[in-house]
């Protein structure tokens, strides 16, 4: 087998795709090894979104250089690939900039990486493709995949056509693209076969899946939650990310009807502001994000919601951000992600002319961080007392003290997504639980985690 080094950057979409080349590759001999030292192939899957993302890479291709170099010394070779949105956005640019690199290859063609390797090595020539290419790209992907949990993610939906001023996606991903129903049933059907039981749908718009039926029809995402549902071994069902622009009455109904569907969603709004709104080019109003709320609220009332939040947009006034904060109390979220805007080269809010000051943003970010913490961790003490369902996937992580312990603690989600801790017996008691889910009486909160007893496996 030959030795293969995979480094991934950024969203659950990167994960998942860095999962799928690692499925390529496997295929053809390769098997995967934590560190670049001693690996036939690297591939760094990288993310756009990240603040000086190319500089990261370039920083990380010096690092796999010494390793590249001790390879050809010793007769064999190392083939490095960049992959992902970088790749996409910077292309042949690469190259020039590093001698490193053998292949690039874009989000929508990873899955010619195998051929991209075999040209290279026989042409001994660099090797590229930056396609847009993704409905050939879910049929060549292999069908089982390795390392399955008891959750899985399946992508659904790519692209996106909504072009929000600060965001490099719809240049690197290319249009939104749906998957067609039966391909994703089947997905689903092969995963539970090897021991899935929660699926994940993932897509960079999911809530505007619009993949076609058995009839040739446009499906939405609560038809095709529903389909899924179907299946008796899938027990939970996610979806994410979201537009608020796609939050459709039937997938509102999807939460109160669809039993499997978890209580949770992640539904980013960025900013509470109008003005901000409309300069992001979100195409929603904060009204139209508390009417979501509302109707969602209505249909199952303990949702547990997630939010994204960008702070210090270019032109954000203070009135604007307070307007955040109002938004932020009125709302309550469970868990959220906020980051202080920073601009990405060939987005059109990277030239704006009012860039607000990096103090200011700085200022705005720690009182919203906060403010949001301080909800998620009631919600958090809000669960003490109760018993929920947990999901149980591995053992708990051990660290410092608790590690003698953590041999005896398994790691689970509740349908909110919080990690839930349980002691069990041994390390056998443990291994009955993965895969399982069980009903916990929680009995502590800390700010990101739950500690509870086991009382029912279900
Ligand atoms: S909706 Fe906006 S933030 Fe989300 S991927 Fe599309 S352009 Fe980017």
């Amino acid at each position: 087998m030959k030795k293969l080094h995979i480094k991934t950057y950024g969203c659950q979409m990167n994960v998942y795709d860095s999962d799928r080349m690692q499925d390529l590759m496997e295929n053809v001999g390769y098997e995967t090894i934590d560190s670049p030292e001693g690996a036939d192939m690297v591939i760094i899957n990288t993310c756009h979104i990240r603040e000086k993302a190319s500089e990261k890479l370039f920083s990380d291709l010096g690092r796999i250089r010494p390793h590249k170099n001790k390879k050809a010394e010793s007769g064999s070779q190392m083939i490095v690939a960049v992959a992902g949105c970088v790749a996409q956005a910077e292309g042949e640019e690469i190259f020039k900039r590093s001698k490193v690199v053998d292949i690039i290859v874009g989000p929508e063609s990873y899955q010619t990486l195998p051929d991209l390797v075999g040209k290279m090595i026989r042409d001994k020539k660099k090797q590229i493709n930056l396609d847009f290419i993704p409905d050939n790209k879910f049929d060549i992907l292999p069908e089982s995949r390795t390392g399955v949990g008891a959750s899985a993610f399946v992508t659904v939906q790519e692209g996106c056509d909504k072009f929000c001023t600060f965001c490099v996606v719809p240049y690197t991903r290319g249009a939104e693209y749906s998957r067609e129903v039966s391909k994703i049933v089947d997905d689903a059907k092969r995963l539970v076969d090897q021991g899935v039981v929660e699926i994940y749908f993932l897509g960079q718009n999911v809530n505007a899946y619009h993949g076609l039926d058995s009839k040739g029809a446009p499906a939405s995402l609560a038809k095709l939650i529903e389909e899924v549902a179907k299946i008796d071994a899938v027990k939970r069902i996610r979806y994410t990310t979201s537009h608020p622009r796609d939050m459709s009455d039937d997938l509102i109904s999807a939460h109160r009807d669809i039993e499997k569907l978890m209580p949770f969603l992640h539904l980013p709004i960025q900013s509470g502001a109008n003005a901000v709104l409309k300069g992001m080019n979100r195409k929603h109003t904060r009204q139209d994000y508390f009417k979501i709320i509302e109707k969602l609220r209505a249909a199952r009332s303990d949702m547990g919601l997630s939010s994204d939040f960008i702070v210090g947009f270019p032109g954000e006034t203070d009135k604007d951000f307070e307007d955040t904060m109002d938004l932020v109390r009125q709302i309550k979220f469970t868990q959220c992600y906020s980051f202080k805007y920073s601009p990405r080269p060939g987005t059109p809010a990277a030239d704006a002319k009012i860039q607000v000051e990096e103090k200011v943003k700085e200022e705005r970010l720690a009182e919203l961080q906060k403010l949001l913490t301080d909800q998620q961790i009631e919600f958090n003490q809000r669960s003490e007392g109760q018993t929920m369902p947990v999901l149980f996937e591995r053992k708990a992580p051990s660290s410092g003290k608790s590690k003698a312990r953590a041999a005896t603690q398994l790691w689970g989600k509740s349908p909110y997504l919080q990690s839930v801790i349980v002691d069990v017996a041994n390390e056998e008691e443990a291994k009955k639980y993965f895969g399982k889910i069980a009903d916990v009486k929680i009995l502590k909160s800390r700010p990101s985690s739950l500690v509870g007893e086991l009382s029912l496996l279900t």
